[in-house]
Formats: C-alpha cells, sequence, structure tokens
C-alpha cells in the first residue's frame, strides 16, 4: 500500500515538473509572432500568417473570404 502512495506521488510529481518545465519554454519570442487569428466565417483558429485577410477581417481559406465578401 505504502509503495502504491510512493508511485502516486512520483507520478504527481513528474506531472507537476513536466508542466512547468513546458510552460517555462512556452513563450519564447518566436511563438509570439506566430499570432493565431479566427476564421471570420467558420470560426476555426489559424496563424496568421497562413490567414487570408481581407480589410480586418481574416479568413481560413479562399472559399470562406468570398463566401464572405
Ligand atoms: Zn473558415
Amino acid at each position: 500500500m505504502r509503495i502504491l502512495v510512493l508511485i502516486a506521488i512520483g507520478l504527481l510529481l513528474y506531472v507537476i515538473i513536466g508542466n512547468l518545465l513546458r510552460r517555462s519554454r512556452a513563450v519564447p519570442p518566436k511563438e509570439i509572432a506566430e499570432k493565431m487569428v479566427q476564421c471570420h466565417h467558420c470560426k476555426l483558429h489559424i496563424l496568421e500568417q497562413e490567414a487570408l485577410r481581407s480589410g480586418d477581417k481574416y479568413y481560413c481559406s479562399k472559399e470562406h473570404l468570398e463566401t464572405d465578401q
């Protein structure tokens, strides 16, 4: 029974440390540049650099851009 508790604590620490490491690595300047925008038509989230822009609106595809015109 005590071994199970130790394993549970070990797993918990593993998850917490894993999350902390991931979070500290999560915000390099590159990721800020890769801004997410939302398609005005279907609300899909896409990278700003891959999105099609029409005025101040973004679209995931040419079809949605044209549908909304
Ligand atoms: Zn769309």
